[in-house]
């Protein structure tokens, strides 16, 4: 019954975005709002829900059978979230994550300020399958015209709400804490904490905000709901390349012609992201290197850029795709200086709580800013920082250097001793 929603697809094809994500002006651009969403069809999944016209069972079905993954970086997939959730006794509230601090990811900006309410919508759909009473919605801070729409978007979801019972939705401001992205750092931080990542178990699923089992999920993830729900299972795994299956959104950036988010097969590969939808390296160019993850996911040389990139396959190549925020270096670049670079990074945020990513990110800055890279301690302090580390951050921090010193060894002073 969900087949004949017209509701507009823009977000089907390639958007291009700003690169960067930093302070930026409100939006001027028309977006599509609440009344131009419900014009066409929107909201009507939701409503079909409250109307009794489908089953909860039947959407968690169709969640588990598409295989969509969590899009913030983990790849959990969702529809296990939903029914893990589910099973949990209420309330259950859930957590909605906007932070988008990852260096060179900005999916989530573009197209929230193009089509809130294809979010809002999935949504609340995922709080009445889940049966969710409160949700917190934990925004970027620097993203000032995402904040303005939403609450302007909110208010007149509040005001005119398409279904009876909505539950209760808050707008939470980050503060700038990249470490505020990490999904149990953020809940501290909802809870007016200070962000430091939690010890698992309990998993937020069972014991999340505020002492009760949460579903939380990135921006993404629910944006794609309300599609698939339209479309079915099949139509997401239709697509995809190199024998993957889904869609991604990739936040390319570096030296490509058409820098921007770009919607494409799942397990495509670099080269092909670049000449397919990225409009080709820029004049003067050409492919050196590439971060598939950001800051986090590693870095790959040209020689790689056939492999797919999708959640599984980049760890075989110690790196991972993460939030698929795609930085492409050309031979004017270099790794060395992209490994020193998001070291730094991980340095300044780093949230001190744990020794092997406090101590260790500030002596991997040390060690890599000298000509000569003592590899013996390089590769004792990766191995301390990712086995003791106690969240993701620590635990992938040592991924540029681990890289350089396999894949760029030509790019080091001590070379020789590489070999
Ligand atoms: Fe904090 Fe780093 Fe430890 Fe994570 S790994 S808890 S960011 S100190």
């Amino acid at each position: 019954c969900f087949g004949q929603h017209e509701i507009p697809r823009a977000s089907f094809e390639s958007v291009t975005a700003k690169v960067g994500q930093g302070l930026h002006k409100p939006r001027e651009e028309p977006y599509i709002d609440f009344d131009h969403y419900q014009t066409n069809n929107g909201y009507q999944i939701l409503k079909d829900c409250y109307a009794g016209k489908t089953n909860k069972e039947s959407l968690l079905k169709l969640m588990e059978d598409s295989g969509l993954r969590g899009l913030g970086g983990a790849g959990f997939p969702a529809g296990r979230k939903w029914r893990l959730v589910s099973a949990e006794p209420g309330p259950r509230l859930m957590a909605v994550n906007i932070d988008e601090g990852e260096p060179g990811t900005f999916k989530d900006r573009t197209y929230l300020e193009r089509d809130p309410h294809r979010f809002l919508e999935g949504m609340l759909i995922a709080a009445w399958v889940v049966g969710i009473s409160e949700i917190y919605i934990y925004l970027r801070d620097e993203y000032h015209a995402c904040r303005q729409l939403l609450e302007i978007e909110l208010e007149k979801l509040r005001i005119s709400p398409p279904v009876p019972e909505i539950p209760s939705i808050q707008l939470r401001r980050g503060a700038g804490a990249y470490i505020c992205g990490e999904e149990s750092a953020m809940i501290e931080s909802i809870e007016g904490k200070r962000g430091l990542p939690r010890l698992r178990p309990p998993y937020v699923a069972q014991v999340g905000l505020f002492g009760r089992p949460t579903l939380e999920h990135n921006f993404e993830t629910l944006y794609w709901v309300p599609s698939l729900i339209q479309n079915g299972a099949e139509w997401f795994k239709q697509h995809g390349r190199n024998g993957r299956q889904g869609l991604r959104s990739f936040s390319v950036s570096g030296r490509v012609n058409k820098p921007g988010v770009h919607l494409a097969p799942a397990g495509i590969s670099v080269r092909e992201l670049i000449d397919e939808f990225a409009g080709g390296m820029q004049d003067g160019h050409e492919l050196y290197a590439y971060l598939p993850g950001g800051a986090s996911g590693g870095i790959l040389p040209a020689s790689l850029g056939h492999v797919p990139l999708d959640f599984d396959t980049l760890q075989a190549y110690g790196c991972f795709i993460g939030s698929a925020a795609v930085v492409i270096l050309s031979q004017h670049d270099s790794a060395v200086m992209a490994a020193r670079n998001t070291m730094n990074f991980f340095k300044h945020e780093s949230c001190g709580q744990c020794a092997p990513c406090r101590a260790g990110t500030e002596k991997a800055v040390e060690l890599i800013e000298h000509e000569q890279w003592n590899l013996e301690l390089l590769s004792d302090l990766s191995a301390v920082m990712r086995d003791a580390s106690i969240c993701g951050l620590g635990q992938a921090a040592p991924n540029p250097i681990d890289c350089v010193i396999k894949y760029f060894p030509h790019e080091l002073a001590n070379k020789e001793s590489i070999a």
